[in-house]
This record gives structure tokens, C-alpha cells and sequence, in this order.
């Protein structure tokens, strides 16, 4: 064994390796090998890498661990695999590997675990950090500091600022929201880290929806970041402890089902594998199998809908959301070219992978430019960033928006045609 081979935490999961029979169909489905052309930055080659390290034939260091880092985690290839390979366990297991054996630079690891734990982990850190940006955007400040083109003297913030949304106010929802009119059942809430941070009308419009459709609304005080964050970085210790919370926060018994709007977190939530995932429902998916009663209220517009990841490759849900705008009187679903490819958000990939980001963000951005829709919708706060950032800077007249937030539209207008 040699010294680079040294060390090896068998955190890859070998065995799972040898399910990939080399066939390359997923090839053409993957954006990083789309982009780059090059064998190591496809699912097989990344495969390859894997097996080649727990075999202790390979360093981790260097190649395999940039490879890892240019994935974006997307998981077309585990749609597009006929052998089942199960590449979003096999990337996270590899990346925990390179965070336990130090594979990857020091200072650029500690920083972000200590941002992933202490900031999005931490309810209360979140919420002031939050505050202090929606006054930054509210000052004007931040008008000034992008005229001024200050920030682009430290780069990794001018991309942080480039990707932040209009902060709106905080949702503090009552721990129990009641259901309107004839009530069909009992839910509890998923609120996540962001969302109610970054995108409170969003929630707001999720438990509006949810009540306005006969459903008692439960919100658990105690609960947090779902941990996909974390698990994605390679800290699957910290993902757990997050995990753990959420398992004690969140009724076993009594709820119909736990309902996610952000599809990053359902998917993880529902891959945990414990008393929580089997009651975790995306909440396209929920409203789409419940069924809901039919908003009256217009919207003349012209909606691209644009499938999440983790929403299309790690649930396999691609219906539930058409289904649900296309029963909004006035809206005309219009078909995105590229719609199930990842926009580039990826978690923090849109911080750490600037290039590889961009290339795939500008992609969106000329789909929308061909498609000229009035609205974006997609289900998951990165994308929501990613897409506005990129809409933004190409100055369209597009407005991006959760699938939720024309549903609680739509009933919003009703509601003025009752009066
Ligand atoms: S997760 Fe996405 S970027 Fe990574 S190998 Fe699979 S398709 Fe390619
Ligand atoms: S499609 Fe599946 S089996 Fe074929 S090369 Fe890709 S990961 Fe391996």
C-alpha cells in the first residue's frame, strides 16, 4: 500500500462499487460530463475512481477528490442507470471519505462545516444572520454595494450577494393551524432551515394551501435543518445529529403525513430510513394524491416549470407539479427545453464550483430566453436562487416562483371574487 493509498476509512461502499456494469448510458445524461467531455467527470468514471480507491489501488487525494467536488450530486445517472446504481449513497459515502482522511484543503473544509453547523444548523444563528441581511437589502446598502462593484473586490462574497433573493418577512407559523371548512385530515409541517428564513411568503403559502384544502396544520417548535446539506459536504456525523432532532420533533402517531416544500429536504428526509421518512411527503406530491379543490381565481400567465433534482431524480416526482398548476384557471404550462437538467445550485455547488455553476445556470437562461415564459416555477430553494440570480443578471422579465406560490395566487384572487 502506499502512502496515498494510507488510511482508508471504508466510508465508500464498496460492494455498492460493483452494481455499475460499465454500460455508459448514463453518460449523455450527466452535465459535468456533458460540459467537460472527459471520462473521470462522468458517473462511470467517478465509479471507477470509487472502486479504484477502496481497492487501495488509487489516492484520493488530487484527481478522485476534485472529481468528487465537480459532481454536482444531481443524480440524473441514478435515472438514467438500468443497473440500479445507487450513486447519490455512493458520492456521499466518497465524500465523507476525503472529509475523514483530510483529502481536500484544510482551511476550505473547516470553514464549511463550521458555516453548515453553527449557521444553517443552528436555528437561532440563522435567524440573526438572516435579520441582518434583509436590513442590508432594506438600507439600500446592498444597491450601493452592488453599484459601487465593492464587493467584487472580495469575489466569494459578490457570488453570495449575486445568489441572495428578496429577502421577504419571516413565517412564524402558530404551532397549530386549523383547518378551513370541511376538515379531511391532520399534517405536520416541515418548515427547513431556509425556507422560513429566506422565503417566509412561500411557507406562508404552503400552510395557506394545505388549510385552505381541509387540512389541520401542526408546525413542531423543535424541529431544523433536515442535515442534506451536511451529508452532501461529506460531514455525515453532523447530518445525523440534525436527523436525530427531527426524529424527536415530529409526531409518530396522528398525522396523515409530514409535508416537505423544498424538495432537497424531502428527498433526504425520506432517505433517512427511520420513523420519519415513511411519513414524509413532497408537498406537490401530498396535494397531488389528495387531491385538491380547484382554485377559481385567474392567472393569465405562461409558466415553464423546471424539475428540482431532487424532486425528478431523487423521488422520481415529475406529474404532481404540473398537475397541480395546470388546474389553475389561465395558466398555460409551457415546456422548458432542459428541463430535467440541473441549473447548477446543488447545494452549495453555486459557492464552490463557480465555473461548472455558471455554465449550467447560463443553460437555463437561454432556455428561458427561447421560451419566454412570464413565470419560472420550481420547487426547492437553491434552484429558486440559482434561476433568479442568472434572471437577474440577464435582465428578464421573468418572475420565478414556487409552484405553491401561484396555488395560494390563484385562491388569493378567489377570494377577491367572493366579495
Ligand atoms: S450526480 Fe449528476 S453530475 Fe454527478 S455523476 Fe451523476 S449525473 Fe453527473
Ligand atoms: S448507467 Fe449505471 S451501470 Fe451503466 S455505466 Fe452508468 S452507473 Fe454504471
Amino acid at each position: 500500500m502506499s502512502d496515498a493509498t494510507a488510511g482508508a476509512s471504508g466510508l465508500i461502499d464498496y460492494e455498492a462499487t460493483l452494481d455499475c456494469v460499465h454500460c455508459g448510458l448514463c453518460l449523455p445524461s450527466c452535465p459535468t460530463y456533458q460540459e467537460t467531455g472527459r471520462e473521470s467527470s462522468s458517473p462511470r468514471g467517478r465509479i471507477y475512481l470509487m472502486r479504484g480507491v477502496a481497492e487501495q489501488r488509487l489516492p484520493l487525494e488530487g484527481l478522485v477528490a476534485e472529481e468528487m467536488q465537480l459532481c454536482l450530486g444531481c443524480r440524473a445517472c441514478e435515472s438514467a442507470c438500468p443497473a440500479g446504481v445507487r450513486y447519490g449513497h455512493l458520492l456521499e459515502g466518497a465524500r465523507a471519505e476525503i472529509d475523514a482522511r483530510g483529502a481536500r484543503g484544510r482551511l476550505r473544509r473547516l470553514s464549511e462545516r463550521f458555516l453548515l453547523r453553527n449557521l444553517v444548523g443552528r436555528r437561532g444563528s440563522l435567524r440573526g444572520f438572516v435579520a441582518g441581511l434583509r436590513l442590508y437589502q432594506r438600507s439600500r446598502l446592498q444597491a450601493f454595494m452592488r453599484k459601487s462593484r465593492l464587493l467584487w473586490l472580495l469575489p466569494p462574497l459578490a457570488r453570495a450577494d449575486a445568489l441572495l433573493p428578496r429577502i421577504s418577512s419571516p413565517h412564524r407559523p402558530p404551532a397549530v393551524v386549523p383547518a378551513l371548512g370541511r376538515r379531511r385530515g391532520r399534517v405536520a409541517f416541515f418548515s427547513g432551515c431556509l425556507m422560513p428564513e429566506l422565503f417566509g411568503a412561500t411557507n406562508a403559502a404552503t400552510v395557506e394551501v394545505l388549510v385552505r384544502n381541509g387540512f389541520e396544520v401542526v408546525v413542531p417548535e423543535k424541529q431544523g435543518c433536515c442535515g442534506a446539506l451536511q451529508a452532501h459536504c461529506g460531514d455525515l456525523r453532523g447530518a445525523e445529529r440534525l436527523r436525530e432532532r427531527n426524529r424527536l420533533a415530529f409526531p409518530s402517531e396522528g398525522i396523515d403525513a409530514i409535508v416537505v416544500n423544498s424538495a432537497g429536504c424531502s428527498a433526504s428526509l425520506k432517505e433517512c430510513g427511520d420513523s420519519l421518512s415513511g411519513a414524509v411527503r413532497d408537498i406537490a406530491e401530498f396535494l397531488a394524491d389528495v387531491g385538491i379543490e380547484p382554485p377559481r381565481g385567474r392567472l393569465e400567465l405562461r409558466v415553464a416549470y423546471d424539475d428540482p433534482c431532487h424532486l425528478l431524480h431523487g423521488q422520481r416526482i415529475a406529474d404532481a407539479p404540473r398537475a397541480l398548476m395546470r388546474q389553475i384557471p389561465g395558466v398555460e404550462l409551457v415546456d422548458l427545453p432542459g428541463h430535467s437538467d440541473c441549473c447548477g445550485a446543488a447545494g452549495i455547488y453555486n459557492l464552490t464550483q463557480r465555473r461548472m455553476a455558471s455554465r449550467l445556470q447560463d443553460r437555463k437562461i437561454e432556455a428561458l430566453r427561447r421560451t419566454r415564459p412570464d413565470v419560472l416555477a420550481t420547487g426547492n430553494p437553491g434552484c429558486l436562487m440559482q434561476i433568479a440570480a442568472g434572471v437577474r443578471r440577464a435582465r428578464l422579465p421573468v418572475e420565478v416562483l414556487h409552484p405553491i406560490d401561484l396555488l395560494a395566487r390563484a385562491y388569493a384572487k378567489e377570494s377577491q371574487l367572493d366579495f
